[in-house]
């Protein structure tokens, strides 16, 4: 280990020039943390910026960033900044929703590295983490033992224990498992001058510093019993200020003379990290219940269905939600969810105004039943729906979880904004306190969207402002002070479960009162005498206004707004270019790892904030509002902005996976392009792997002597060296074009037969052309007339690489060619065989500013399809039908392409693979192959294509070596025949084989 260089009085200067925002010696600083060898430091100001927000409204720029390379390493940071006077502050996942993760502080980034589950411990039902294990990291840890971790925050993909402790989250299950705090036995912390403590019932009585800490701390709260009896309220969920109240409790529980009973851990969960860093923690864990079931009860208003909450309470839930008819009226006006409330249980009214889930866990389904039974008793008049398979409980969540994302779609200049995000009152009061709420809401003329942990009494609620001007702003003061000041009415918590943060800590003293705001900062001294720990945050009470300052549309003293652009693409889908630009709210699900779905397949090999669509997506913010050199300008050629969007694959995962619809893979591909226009000039191998057509149609029209001269090792090896391409990589080989070979061979269909017209993609149809021609040949064998039109290029590649001022040229003339096709050949459908152009035609053609009509564009990408889809889906219409040879027994594994998987689902080739091989084939639940088209060709991107392709493609095809593999991707096959020595075919090849030559056998053999 490197020494810990200790402060010298030049050091120390350095740090006060560094807080008086010297970026000289902010390098000087950096240069010291580096010899610490605690992790990457990152100061400079790209990455200092993709830290300055969380999930909140807020944008703090830190001082700089260690994200640190494992627990150990903390304890020299913490000290190396004791030494000189800096303000720390933990992060975790970055979910927080109030601000508490974002501060003028060393920021210690725990996400990365320090992710170990270290032990399980079965008979004393505990487990022990390091701060860094995301809550379903633990319960993926913990599951094969029936075991999980109670409290269930909803970002349990992505958020960590160290933040769960951070903030004392909780669940909607919470009514039996309570907030985390009820769920520690121990921390082992750093205390802000460095000390290692560990904090359990106990400690205070073995270990002197603790115990002098619980002294004074004693002083400050026992004077206070009745203060804090009457100010803290009495119901489950409340996470504002510290816990004094649990403090007190088991000070009044020790025995005389001692502090035995005391946990400081209990006050650091929820100091929101002003106290002391957690470096591990030992919780509590429990046996998951074996069934579930969910009751959903209409009710024609919010009063109505609020007024039995009682009774429903006492038939023994496991969580009771409400959604209220702000949700309900949105999700109706909207296509895609108005199918969720049509078959909701109806009230006798006819008009549905609310909706109760309750929801029953026990150890058999027959207990369940019980309690549906139970509540059907208790209200034998609410029309009732029971759930009881997993399909149908995911399905009936749908609505419950779609009110936000539905009220981010209404438009005009008011969104949905987290300011008074998660009060909570004693459920009983609940009915009155929504009524307040509401009036509140809308005597300033907007409108939200109620939706409760009704069960304890905490409300989600994001009020429609205009954050983005200053009559929206007042607008939020006025209704948060208001919230205040209602909850302290009603003897509730301004915070059930989000924490105080920046947007709740400055109203604290209208909810709990200066005395106890005053013991506050005591708690705080006691173990943060110099206030470096998150400064501000839980003490800094008594300036509504300070809840609409640092905030990410205006940080400074002006508001940033997204400046004018001639954008390449259209960005209607996604309300206009700014909004694109601002979607991410930096919920941070592109940061989970567990297996599931793709995104972001970046983020998943390496674990770098700066490689997850949250980074990417912050980096796009801030340049394109100019944020890294001058605001309001956009800057499209910041060279480190252009650094983060380099490892984004255009996978598209974000696209369909983010809730925001963050589509990073378009943005990212505008960017290139403005930058490009700006320039005047793109570069050579971006224009030559841009146009990827003209140079497989030169291969294709030289084919046996292009392969021979891309196959011959010095040649092969100078054009990949000089297009930056990794030597391992092979180059395409290409054949005789296959539109060529269908023109002079002519169609085999009989007279009358229905036309498809197969896309000529430059992989089939000039690189591996025997699959161009099996496809030919299987259409025909389902009775169509198959054309193949020279119409041109998708454009895929040219999008990719941001050539989009010759993309919306290639594609107006190739759209136009196959408009005009599809018409004169009378065809039925438009068919294809590579997903990525097929993604082009019925995804970003319609986005693109070409110059054909978007509606026919729209109709086109309606009718194009895969090949493999379309033989599916057209089954028992198709003119004629092979036979369907008996199965063999050799197993069939598919991979789908990014694309497919993002827009249109696996299914799309697994349909009729299926129908082919019935059971025999498994759909790998996997993400990205890592080669995307050229993204893994780069030579300084190889060694990531490969990790990404180890995280969830690879290894279940090497365990797995007797099988075929069939992947639509022609990059995935390659990509999977280089890391594994497989050969993997098109769906479409291995129908053809199966249904052309009907010998199972022969199915492995191209
Ligand atoms: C869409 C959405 C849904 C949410 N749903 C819920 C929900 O159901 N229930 C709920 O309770 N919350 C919810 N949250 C809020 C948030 O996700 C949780 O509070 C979560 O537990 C925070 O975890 P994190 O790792 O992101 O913490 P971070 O945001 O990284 O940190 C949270 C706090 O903990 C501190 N901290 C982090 N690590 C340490 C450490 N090692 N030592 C000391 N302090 C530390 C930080 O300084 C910060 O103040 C939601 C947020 C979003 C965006
Ligand atoms: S990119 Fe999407 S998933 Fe990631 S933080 Fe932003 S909004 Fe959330
Ligand atoms: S396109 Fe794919 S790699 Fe790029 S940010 Fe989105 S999910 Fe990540």
């Amino acid at each position: 280990m490197t020494a810990v260089p200790s402060a010298t009085s030049a050091t120390q200067a350095a740090s006060l020039r560094v807080l008086s925002g010297d970026e000289q010696a902010r390098v000087e600083l950096a240069e010291s943390l580096r010899l610490l060898g605690a992790g990457d430091v990152r100061f400079g100001r790209h990455d200092r910026m993709l830290y300055a927000t969380d999930a909140s409204i807020f944008q703090v720029e830190p001082i700089g960033v260690v994200v640190l390379n494992g627990v150990q390493a903390a304890e020299r940071v913490v000290r190396f900044c004791a030494e000189r006077g800096l303000p720390l502050l933990p992060r975790g996942g970055g979910t927080s929703l109030a601000g508490q993760c974002v501060n003028f502080a060393v920021m210690l980034d725990f996400g990365a590295h320090c992710r170990r589950v270290i032990d399980i411990n079965e008979v004393a039902m505990t487990a022990t983490v390091e701060p860094g294990v995301t809550l379903d990291q633990l319960n993926a840890a913990l599951a094969p033992k029936g075991l999980f971790f109670g409290p269930d925050v909803a970002t349990s993909s992505h958020a960590t224990i160290g933040g769960m402790i951070g903030n004392n989250s909780a669940g909607a299950r919470s009514i039996i498992y309570g907030r985390t705090v009820e769920n520690l036995i121990s921390l082992d912390v750093l205390l802000p001058d460095g000390t290692p403590a560990r904090l359990e019932e106990g400690s205070c009585e073995r270990d002197p510093r603790q115990r002098d800490m619980v002294t004074r701390l004693a002083a400050i709260v026992l004077p206070l019993r009745e203060e804090i009896r009457r100010r803290v309220p009495n119901i489950k969920r409340h996470v504002d200020g510290y816990n004094v109240d649990l403090l007190l409790d088991q000070l009044e529980g020790c025995t005389p003379g001692t502090f035995d009973k005391v946990n400081l851990a209990t006050l650091v969960c929820g100091s929101e990290g002003t106290l002391a860093v957690v470096v591990r923690a030992t919780v509590k864990i429990v046996r998951k219940p074996s069934c579930t079931g969910l009751a959903i009860l209409g009710f024609d208003s919010v009063p109505a269905a609020l007024a039995p909450l009682g009774k429903m309470l006492a038939c023994g839930p496991s969580a009771v939600e409400l959604v209220d008819d702000v949700v309900i009226d949105t999700a109706l006006a909207n296509n895609e969810y108005r199918h969720y409330v049509e078959v909701l249980p109806q009230p006798a009214s006819g008009k549905l105004g609310a909706v109760m889930y309750v929801e029953f866990q026990a150890e058999s389904m027959d207990a369940v039943r019980a309690g549906f039974d139970r509540l059907r008793a208790a209200l034998p008049d609410a029309p009732m729906q029971r759930h009881e398979d997993a399909k149908t409980l995911a399905n009936a969540w749908k609505l419950r979880k779609a009110g936000e994302p539905l009220l981010h779609g209404v438009p005009g200049d008011r969104k949905p904004v987290t300011f008074v995000e998660d009060t909570a009152v004693d459920p009983v009061k609940l009915s009155a306190f929504v009524d307040e709420f509401r009036a509140i809401v809308a005597s300033h003329g907007t409108k939200a969207a109620y939706y409760a942990h009704a069960s304890v009494g905490c409300l989600h609620i994001r009020p429609l402002v205009q954050i983005h001007d200053a009559a929206g702003r007042a607008e939020m003061v006025s209704i948060a002070t208001k919230v205040a000041d209602l909850v302290q009415k009603y003897g509730g918590a301004l915070s059930g479960e989000h924490g105080d943060g920046r947007v709740r800590t400055p109203l604290l003293d209208r909810v709990l009162g200066a005395t106890l705001c005053e013991a506050f900062r005591q708690v705080k001294a006691v173990f943060d005498p110099e206030g470096r720990m998150n400064p501000g945050n839980l003490v800094d009470v008594g300036n509504p206004n300070a809840i609409v300052e640092r905030l990410r549309v205006k940080p400074g003293a002006q508001d940033i707004p997204v400046p004018d652009t001639n954008t390449f693409f259209h960005y209607d889908h996604e309300h206009g270019f700014d909004a694109a630009v601002e979607a991410c709210n930096g919920a941070g699900l592109c940061r989970r790892v567990q297996p599931g779905g793709t995104m972001c397949p970046s983020y998943r090999a390496t674990l770098d904030e700066r490689h997850a669509t949250r980074g990417r997506g912050n980096a796009l913010r801030l340049a394109i509002t100019g944020q890294f050199g001058s605001p309001g300008t956009s800057d499209w050629h910041d060279p480190q902005t252009k650094a983060t969007l380099d490892l984004c694959l255009s996978c598209k995962a974000c696209k369909s996976e983010c809730p925001s619809n963050v589509d990073i893979s378009k943005l990212k591909a505008e960017f290139a392009a403005q930058g490009f226009a700006k320039a005047g000039r793109i570069p050579w191998r971006t224009r030559v792997i841009g146009r990827v057509r003209q140079g497989s149609r030169m291969g294709s029209r030289l084919w046996p002597l292009a392969n021979l001269a891309l196959g011959f090792g010095p040649i092969r090896r100078a054009l990949l060296g000089a297009l930056g391409f990794h030597t391992d990589r092979t180059l395409p080989t290409y054949g005789p074009a296959v539109h060529r070979w269908l023109a002079r061979r002519g169609s085999k269909a009989a007279t009358g037969a229905p036309t498809v017209l197969l896309f000529p993609d430059c992989f089939s149809n000039f690189g591996e052309t025997d699959l161009g021609r099996l496809a030919v040949e299987l259409l025909e064998a389902f009775g169509y007339r198959v054309v193949m039109p020279d119409v041109g290029c998708c454009g895929r590649s040219l999008i990719s690489v941001g050539m989009l001022a010759e993309a919306c040229g290639t594609v107006s003339r190739t759209a136009t060619a196959l408009l005009e096709a599809v018409k004169r050949e009378n065809a039925v459908a438009v068919l294809g065989l590579e997903p990525s152009c097929v993604s082009a035609i019925k995804d970003d053609w319609i986005d693109l500013r070409t110059a054909v009509d978007r509606d026919a564009l729209r109709a086109l990408a309606a009718r194009t399809f895969l090949v493999e889809e379309f033989l599916e889906a057209q089954w028992d219409r198709h003119p004629t039908r092979p036979t369907v040879p008996a199965a063999s027994d050799e197993p069939v594994i598919l991979h789908a392409h990014c694309h497919q998987k993002a827009l249109w689902g696996a299914q799309t080739s697994a349909g009729l693979l299926r129908r082919l091989v019935g059971d025999r084939l498994r759909v790998l639940d996997s993400g990205c192959c890592g080669l995307a088209g050229s993204f893994g060709y780069a030579e300084h991107r190889h060694d990531l294509s490969m990790r990404i392709g180890e995280l969830s493609v690879f290894p279940p095809i090497r365990a797995c070596p007797d099988a075929v593999v069939a992947a639509p991707g022609t990059s995935c096959r390659h990509q999977i025949h280089h890391a594994t020595g497989a050969e993997p075919m098109h769906p479409v090849a291995m129908a053809a084989r199966i249904l052309l030559t009907p010998s199972a056998a022969t199915m492995r053999t191209p």
